[in-house]
C-alpha cells in the first residue's frame, strides 16, 4: 500500500507540471469503501489523512472505529462521496465532514436542517451529470452550453443552496464515463470545470472554486483539467473484493 500511495502521489506531481498546477492544491481522497478499518489504520500510517466512503451507512461504521482506535486528534477528513437517500441524511450530517455528491435540493434542504440542529455546518459539492448517461447520478447538465434550461435549473439550485446555513457550497464533482477513450474522458473534466467558472460568473458571492473529478483509471487527466479532490481507491489498495 505504501508503495501504491506513492507512486499515486508521483502521478499527481506529474499531471500538476504537465498543467503548470502546484500539486499541494490538490488533495487525494483514499476511497477505502469495502475495505475493513484495519486498511484505514495502515493507510492512516502511512500518512493518509482524507477517507472517502460512498455509503453512508459504512462510514457511520467506520467513524467510530477509527476514531476509537486512533483518539480523537486523528486529524482525519471523511469524505461521503456516494449519493444520499433522504431517508439518511442524519447519519451524514452527524459522520461526514465533506459531501461530494449533493445532487437534489430536498436532500439540501434536509441535510442544513439536522447539521444546524447539531450546531455543525457541512462543506458540499454538487454533482453534474455532464456525459448524459442515463445511469449516473446528479444535475443534468449534458448541454448546459447550449440548453438555457439546464444552465438556469443548476444556477437557480445552487443559489437556493448557497443560502442554507447549514451547508457550504465549496464547488462540483462529477464522474467521468467509464471504459471510454481519453478523448471523451478529457472533455467531461473540462466542460465541469468550465461550468463551476460559468457559476461563478453568475453567482460571485458563491465559492465555486473545488471540483471533485478523477478516480483510479482518469486521475491524471482530471487533474490536468482541474481537480481539487481527486478520489482514489484501487490504485491505492487494490481491488476490492466486493
Ligand atoms: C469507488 C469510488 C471511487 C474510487 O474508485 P476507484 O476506481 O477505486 O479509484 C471514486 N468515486 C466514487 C464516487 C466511488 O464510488
Amino acid at each position: 500500500m505504501q508503495s501504491r500511495y506513492q507512486q499515486v502521489q508521483e502521478q499527481i506531481a506529474a499531471a500538476a507540471a504537465c498543467a503548470k498546477r502546484d500539486p499541494a492544491t490538490i488533495t487525494l481522497v483514499a476511497v477505502t469503501k469495502t475495505w475493513p478499518v484495519e486498511t484505514i489504520l495502515a493507510a492512516y500510517q502511512a500518512g493518509m489523512r482524507h477517507f472517502g466512503e460512498n455509503r453512508v451507512e459504512e462510514l457511520a461504521d467506520k467513524v467510530p472505529a477509527v476514531s476509537q482506535a486512533l483518539g480523537p486528534d486523528h486529524g482525519i477528513t471523511w469524505h461521503l462521496i456516494g449519493n444520499l437517500q433522504s431517508r439518511k441524511t442524519s447519519a451524514a450530517a452527524q459522520y461526514a465532514d465533506f459531501f461530494h455528491a449533493l445532487d437534489r435540493l430536498k436532500i439540501a434542504y434536509r441535510l442544513s436542517d439536522q447539521l444546524q440542529a447539531s450546531g455543525r455546518t457541512l462543506p458540499v459539492l454538487l454533482e453534474v451529470n455532464i456525459s448524459g448517461e442515463a445511469s449516473k447520478a446528479g444535475f443534468a447538465v449534458d448541454r448546459w452550453e447550449e440548453d438555457e434550461k439546464q444552465r438556469t435549473e443548476i444556477r437557480n439550485a445552487a443559489a437556493l443552496i448557497s443560502q442554507l446555513p447549514g451547508l457550504q457550497l465549496r464547488g462540483l464533482m462529477t464522474m467521468a464515463p467509464w471504459d471510454v477513450p481519453d478523448e471523451q474522458i478529457r472533455p467531461v473534466f473540462r466542460r465541469t470545470r468550465e461550468l463551476a467558472h460559468w457559476l461563478q460568473e453568475q453567482l460571485p458571492q458563491v465559492n465555486f472554486t473545488q471540483l471533485s473529478m478523477g478516480m483510479t483509471d482518469d486521475f491524471s487527466l482530471a487533474v490536468e483539467e482541474g481537480a481539487t479532490h481527486i478520489r482514489v481507491g484501487r490504485a491505492i489498495f487494490g481491488e476490492r473484493g466486493n
